[in-house]
C-alpha cells in the first residue's frame, strides 16, 4: 500500500471539535505515515499530541496555520518544521490570540444588533480555552437556533464580508512568512482555491514562500494539477492535507487527500536549506 500523508489538521486547541487524544487516534486507524497539527493561532494542540506519540506512531512534523492580511483579505500561511519553543513565534501567537479573543466580542455585539441573541460566555463555553475563532461563533448560532445549518451561519452573518463578520488584524505576509523561517520552518500557501488566493503566489514568492498545498478537500483535480504546474513554475514544494475540523463544511476526514509520502521528503529538504540559510 502506498504510504500516505496529512499535513493539514485541527484539533479543539483551535477550531476543529476533536481533542489531540481523538484525532491520534484516528490518524492511527488512517495507517498514514507521517501527519501535522496545524491549529490556527496555537501550537497546543501540536504539543498535546507530542506528548501522547508511542513509539511506532506516525510522524509528527510542528505544524501552525497563521492568517496574514493582503488587499483587505485573509490569506492563510501554515508554517511547517519549525523550532516550536522559538519564542518569537510565540509571542507572536499569544498576540494573535488576544486579537482573536477581542475580535469574538465584536462580533457578538454585531450579532446581538442584528437580534441573534447570543453571548461571549456562549461562546467561550464552546472554545474553551482555544483561540476564539468564527466556527466557535457559527457552532452557538447554529445551536442557538437562529440558522437551520452551521453553514448557514457563514452564509447569513459571519461569512466574509457578510454583516457580522469583524475583520481579524493580521499579520502581514512578509512578517509570517519571516516568522516562521526565523524559528526553521517553511512556510506554504494554505488551500489557494478558497478565494482565489494563488491570484497572490508571485508576490509570496517574492518573500520567499516555500510551497504551496495543492490537495485539499475544496479543491477539484484540475486545482491540484493547477497547483502542481504553479510549484514547478515557481520553485515550490508542494504539500496537502484534509483540513480536518471534525465539523461539517469544507473539511475532509483524515488521511482523505491520500497525499503521496515523497512529498513530506520534499518538505524535509527544504527546511533543511532554510535551517542551512537561517
Ligand atoms: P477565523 O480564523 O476565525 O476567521 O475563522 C476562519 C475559519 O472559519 C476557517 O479556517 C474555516 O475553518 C472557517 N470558515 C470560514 N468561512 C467558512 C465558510 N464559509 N464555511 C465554513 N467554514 C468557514
Ligand atoms: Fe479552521
Ligand atoms: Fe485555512
Ligand atoms: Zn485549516
Amino acid at each position: 500500500m502506498t504510504p500516505f500523508i496529512d499535513l493539514h489538521i485541527h484539533t479543539n486547541c483551535s477550531d476543529g471539535i476533536h481533542t489531540p487524544e481523538e484525532v491520534l487516534e484516528r490518524v492511527r486507524e488512517k495507517k498514514l505515515t507521517a501527519f501535522a497539527i496545524t491549529d490556527h493561532d496555537t501550537l497546543d494542540g501540536y504539543l498535546g499530541v507530542q506528548a501522547l506519540l508511542l513509539e511506532n506512531d506516525p510522524r509528527l512534523i510542528s505544524g501552525v496555520e497563521l492568517s496574514v492580511s493582503f488587499e483587505n483579505q485573509d490569506l492563510h500561511l501554515l508554517g511547517y518544521l519549525f523550532d516550536h519553543t522559538n519564542s518569537a513565534l510565540n509571542n507572536a501567537l499569544k498576540e494573535m490570540q488576544r486579537r482573536r479573543s477581542l475580535r469574538g466580542q465584536q462580533m457578538v455585539e454585531k450579532l446581538n444588533r442584528m437580534n441573534v441573541g447570543i453571548t461571549i460566555e456562549d461562546v467561550r463555553a464552546v472554545s474553551g480555552q482555544a483561540p476564539v475563532g468564527r466556527p466557535h461563533v457559527a457552532e452557538v448560532i447554529f445551536n442557538s437556533g437562529f440558522t437551520n445549518t452551521y453553514e448557514e451561519a457563514f452564509e447569513k452573518y459571519i461569512g466574509d464580508g457578510k454583516p457580522a463578520f469583524v475583520p481579524k488584524v493580521n499579520f502581514s505576509p512578509a512578517e509570517a512568512i519571516m516568522l516562521i523561517h526565523k524559528a526553521g520552518g517553511v512556510a506554504v500557501l494554505a488551500h489557494p482555491a478558497i478565494n482565489e488566493t494563488y491570484r497572490h503566489i508571485e508576490m509570496l514568492t517574492g518573500l520567499e514562500l516555500d510551497g504551496i498545498e495543492a490537495f485539499h478537500p475544496a479543491h477539484k483535480q484540475w486545482h491540484i494539477d493547477t497547483f502542481k504546474h504553479m510549484a514547478e513554475q515557481y520553485r515550490l514544494i508542494v504539500t496537502g492535507g484534509s483540513d480536518f475540523h471534525g465539523r461539517e463544511g469544507r473539511y475532509g476526514d483524515i488521511g482523505s487527500q491520500h497525499v503521496p509520502e515523497k512529498y513530506l521528503v520534499l518538505l524535509q529538504s527544504r527546511a533543511q536549506q532554510r535551517k542551512a540559510n537561517a
